[in-house]
């Protein structure tokens, strides 16, 4: 066991940290304030850099590194704003993994590289209306009509949605009940028969637009198939990567939140010193940083014990909760040593508190996260519908 990154892990490191340091804060601001998210033109930059598809085969267009690697960069940039990061997020844990790994041959080629280079942006429709953690009650159907897939139903909360180019949407394709019916299809959002709800208003996230989707006799090809009735299980498991970077944006808010608050402490005089001065000031310091090395342990372990696949449900569900948990009492924290300054919407402080807690709700809420943790321990699933 080594817990030191590598010199070229550390010098990718220090590259997306100089890079995201020096362009991304008056952006992140900008964005902020209109919320409207990174531009093409900037995401394409992401990608002449190298920031896109860190962890995705050099066969399909990304850099072919681990996913280490991918959480290294993601981090650096999530510390800025969790929007500036959004793309590198959508790259390298995104739905693009599912295509990645499951899709045939022809939507892969014809969909990864172009996310990798920045031309693309695709995002993820599971949840509905009356299927949030219970996400294998999700009705939107999917009908193989001859060589068409043909999908009616509502999609909620999906983050990219009315803004991202195309759609990983799991729908039900058999009448078989739950988990047992569920796949997934490609719907680019040009496809007559989609429509998009209007942007909802979220407590953060600005600048990741999301909304509604409705489906209404929506016909793509049969070739935009990423995985048939029954690939429901598999896709969980492309997922459990996904929640590692959700992990890793949750992170990100609370280690960006210390580095900003440590400068802070130092600078600001009260009483005639530096608030770093006071005893409390300093304990609460050292609470955030044993929580943030501590999720960034986890979250590591998960990426690493994970190196020939995709990481397990307990270590990414370990590393998940435990973030999101951490990233909202660190960020909180950070926001009372700052003050009138940490409440001001001036200062990116109070937007990575909002932001942090839409980590915790984003990709299956906290306590679901638990109940995963407590049925690996037990070796068995807990039914949520009957009596245990
Ligand atoms: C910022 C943000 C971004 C999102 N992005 C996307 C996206 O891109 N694509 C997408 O498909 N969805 C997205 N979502 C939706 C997200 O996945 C769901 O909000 C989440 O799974 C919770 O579902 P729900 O909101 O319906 O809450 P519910 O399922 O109604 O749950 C509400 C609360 O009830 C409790 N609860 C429910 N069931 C249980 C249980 N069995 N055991 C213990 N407690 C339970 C939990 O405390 C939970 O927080 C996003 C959500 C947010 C906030």
């Amino acid at each position: 066991m080594d817990f030191k990154l590598t010199e070229n892990q550390t010098a990718l490191q220090a590259a997306a940290r100089e890079y995201a340091q020096g362009r991304l804060p008056p952006i992140a601001q900008e964005i902020e304030e209109t919320g409207e998210p990174p531009s093409h033109a900037l995401i394409a930059e992401f990608a002449s850099h190298g920031f896109l598809g860190v962890n995705i085969p050099e066969s399909l267009g990304g850099l072919g590194l681990g996913n280490l690697e991918a959480l290294l960069v993601l981090e650096e940039f999530g510390k800025v704003s969790s929007a500036v990061a959004f793309p590198v997020f959508e790259s390298c844990v995104g739905p693009v993994r599912a295509i990645e790994r499951f899709a045939p041959g022809d939507l892969k080629s014809r969909v990864v590289s172009r996310v990798c280079s920045g031309e693309l942006i695709v995002a993820i429709a599971m949840s509905e209306p009356a299927a949030g953690s219970a996400l294998t009650d999700l009705t939107t159907r999917a009908e193989v009509r001859g060589e068409q897939i043909v999908l009616n139903g509502t999609k909620r909360w999906c983050s990219g949605g009315g803004h991202a180019d195309a759609y990983v949407v799991y729908c039900r394709m058999s009448d078989e009940p739950g988990a047992k019916g569920i796949g997934a299809v490609y719907v680019p959002k040009e496809t007559a028969g989609l429509s998009f709800g209007k942007r909802e208003a979220l407590m953060g996230f600005r600048g990741i637009p999301s909304s509604d989707l409705y489906f209404d006799n929506c016909a793509v090809p049969i070739g935009n198939m990423i995985v048939p009735a029954g690939g429901f299980k598999r896709l969980m498991e492309a997922f459990d990567l996904e929640r590692c970077g959700n992990a890793t944006m949750a992170l990100a808010q609370a280690s960006g939140a210390l580095e900003d608050v440590v400068r802070y402490v130092q600078e600001r005089r009260q009483f005639g010193k530096p608030i770093v001065e006071f005893q409390a000031v300093q304990i609460r310091l050292a609470e955030m940083q044993i929580r943030i090395e501590a999720a960034r342990l986890l979250i590591w372990r998960a990426a690493c014990n994970a190196e020939a696949g995709l990481p397990s449900l307990l270590d990414s569900s370990v590393a998940k909760c435990y973030a999101n948990e951490i990233a909202r009492e660190v960020t909180g924290h950070a926001v009372q040593l700052m003050g009138g300054y940490g409440y001001s919407r001036e200062y990116p402080m109070e937007r990575r508190l909002r932001d942090s807690w839409g980590w915790g709700i984003a990709g299956g809420a906290i306590d679901i996260q638990k109940v995963n943790i407590a049925a690996a321990l037990v070796g068995r699933r807990f039914d949520q519908r009957g009596r245990s």
